[in-house]
């Protein structure tokens, strides 16, 4: 069909996240030239019909590149794709519950003053009323003026009112704290202040900038200021443990009022595989969990108790994925599970200023193989639209299985041979295949990947906006210390010429592909980047060892020598690095795909039709 004789082909790989193209032009001689690559996002799930126009996209961008019309395609192949689709579900395992109006863990931006109070809580109006001698908290509404507040506490205090600290419901503390005669501790932004009870023993403290406070954040000290007895001292802790870190922190205590931790209780996972089944408590942790994982391998089917968090979780994935492929919930087998332990920042439930704090919670990724319609049925849809598109017929062939082209692709890396392991981390699952000299490729796929990542650093730093949470994932981060420079994370500063836009100024940044995103909330650069980097090594490093131990050779990881990664998250600036760093013991040689000495990590299956197409006899006619 082409100019030259030769034949133009086009692979394309269809996977969970992205479609891949590539074009070549295929000689008589079965010499290959790659003329351009094309990559979108893939639209419906994996291998239904609706995949027609992410791979439209992909071939006509390929095209472009390659300076092709669709009408000189001689053919297109697609991917056998592997029935694997992955789902994901969360759950808080623990809850913090303030019962009566304790209030505890408050941390507004700009507490006022300084030090730790003890008193008694006063409304400020009743103030005047005080004896002598009196030691007391004040309590602000909100709609006191701070010029006013300041006069009422230096009367008092004039007075002899011993005032030790102030709890306002407005925003003022800082502007209160610089008209007293002495130093005080003052909290404010305390949305519920009605709330706060009066008369209570109640104690406030605030750090001087930069500090956290030191003796509401410890059981002892708490203890210590209101005379608890060691079983008092017990029911406080947790209220101690969520002021940990706080620069500022009010803890009142009411009679009966109490701050329970309280175990919500997750339920048992069973996990039935061949030969065993066991049954786990999914609160004893992510690694007991997958340690039980490991000893029923491989895995039929997972289920979760009913009527717990786990049954729920369980049956929610199973749902989402019966909806999904048009399955019934009944024929969905959960083949994997990644169970990660996480905390996550969670609104305490009685609190009285919005208080968060962090829980215990478990992430779950499952996957499951579905039993879709042939591959043939998105080969016909394609045949139809680029058919259409080039007003003339166009050969649409399912060229080969995933894994295997998948290796094709990754052995075309400078430095590499058979046997060869390649990693393919995607956005839901982490895929591994094996192949030695025999050409006979075996493949695995686990639970968790790309996609994992992202829910992890949205739900550790209480985003709840997935694309920041990509943009954190993807990309360094800095402070910005002046309107004129930043601080990398790795330390070094850049100047610039230009003031930077003013709302960037104090804030933590993401350095992405399109500027500056700023991270919402008070995180500091250091838990951001201790977010990120723990998050990647849960999913990848985790998974790359689980998917290296049930590939090798006889099980044992030591048998393989080159491990090739590939996939999307191939491409992220850590996670290569970190896997490499986790294998590097065994003695394996592992780094990033570069498919054809070009492309990088990308299109090693696409690549591979092409070159499978090239090397299949009769593929190529002279005439
Ligand atoms: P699939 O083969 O399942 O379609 P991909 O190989 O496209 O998936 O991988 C998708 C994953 O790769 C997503 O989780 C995405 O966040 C991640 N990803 C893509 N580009 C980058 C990048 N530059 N840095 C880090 N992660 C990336
Ligand atoms: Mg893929």
């Amino acid at each position: 069909m082409s100019r030259d004789g030769a034949r133009l082909v086009v692979g394309v790989d269809i996977g969970n996240s992205t479609t891949e193209a590539c074009v070549a032009l295929i000689s008589d001689d079965r010499s290959t030239r790659w003329l351009g690559s094309g990559i979108a996002a893939t639209s419906g799930v994996k291998g239904t019909p609706a995949n027609v126009d992410g791979v439209a996209a992909s071939i006509d961008q390929a095209l472009a590149r390659a300076g092709r019309r669709l009408g000189e395609v001689d053919v297109v192949l697609t991917n056998e794709a592997t029935p694997v689709i992955s789902g994901l579900a969360m759950e808080t395992i623990t809850e913090t519950v303030v019962t009566e109006s304790t209030m505890i863990g408050h941390d507004p931006r700009t507490p006022g003053g300084g030090g730790l109070g003890v008193g008694t809580t006063v409304g400020l109006h009743a103030l005047a009323g005080c004896a002598v001698g009196d030691d007391v908290i004040v309590v602000v509404g909100v709609d006191e003026d701070f010029e006013d507040i300041a006069d009422v506490l230096v009367t008092a205090t004039r007075r002899g009112v011993a005032v030790h600290g102030a709890i306002l419901g407005g925003d003022e503390a800082v502007l209160v704290a610089n008209r007293l005669d002495t130093r005080l501790p003052i909290i404010d932004e305390v949305s519920l202040i009605d709330e706060v009870p009066l008369g209570m023993l109640t104690a406030v403290e605030v750090a001087d900038p930069g500090r956290t406070i030191r003796t509401l954040s410890n059981s002892y000290g708490i203890a210590t200021l209101f005379g608890l007895d060691a079983e008092q001292t017990a029911m406080i802790a947790p209220v101690a443990r969520s002021l940990t870190g706080n620069r500022s922190a009010v803890v009142v205590r009411t009679p009966s009022g109490d701050v329970t931790d309280r175990h919500i209780p997750a339920g048992s996972v069973s996990l039935r595989g061949e030969s065993l089944t066991l049954s786990v408590e999914v609160d004893a942790g992510a690694e007991k969990v997958m340690g039980s994982l490991a000893r029923v391998q491989p895995l039929l089917d997972a289920s979760g108790e009913s009527g717990t968090n786990v049954g729920g979780m369980i049956a929610g994935v199973r749902d989402a994925m019966a909806e999904l492929t048009g399955q019934n919930p009944g024929e969905i087998h959960i083949r994997d599970l990644l169970a990660v332990d996480t905390l996550v920042p969670t609104e305490v439930r009685g609190g009285l200023a919005h208080e968060v704090s962090r829980e215990d919670a478990v992430l779950l990724a499952a996957m499951v193989r579905t039993s879709r319609g042939p591959m043939e049925q998105v080969a016909s849809e394609v045949r139809r639209d680029l058919g259409a598109r080039a007003g003339r017929a166009v050969d649409v062939e399912i060229g080969g299985v995933e894994a295997e082209m998948a290796v094709r692709g990754a052995l075309t890396t400078p430095g590499t041979r058979e046997p060869i392991v390649v990693l393919d981390l995607g956005g839901g699952s982490t895929d591994a295949a094996y192949s030695d000299r025999s050409d006979e490729v075996t493949s695995v796929h686990v639970a968790g990947a790309g996609d994992l990542v992202t829910t992890l650093i949205d739900a550790e730093l209480g985003l709840d906006d997935k694309r920041v949470a990509e943009e954190i994932k993807r990309n360094p981060l800095a402070k910005v210390e002046s309107f004129f420079h930043v601080r990398h994370e790795d330390g070094t500063a850049q100047f610039f010429s230009e003031p930077l836009s003013p709302e960037l100024f104090a804030r933590v940044v993401v350095l992405g592909e399109g500027g500056y995103v700023v991270v919402p909330g008070r995180h500091d650069l250091a838990t951001v980047k201790r977010v990120r980097r723990e998050a990647k090594r849960r999913v990848f490093c985790v998974n790359a060892l689980r998917a290296l131990e049930q590939i090798a050779p006889g099980g044992n990881i030591r048998q393989i020598e080159f491990v090739v990664l590939l996939g999307g998250s191939a491409l992220d600036f850590e996670i290569p690095d970190m896997i490499a760093d986790a294998v590097a013991g065994f003695g394996i040689v592992c780094g990033t795909g570069n498919v054809h000495a070009a492309l990088g990590p990308r299109n090693a299956v696409a690549s591979g039709l092409v070159s499978a197409h090239a090397a299949r006899p009769g593929s190529v006619s002279a005439a």
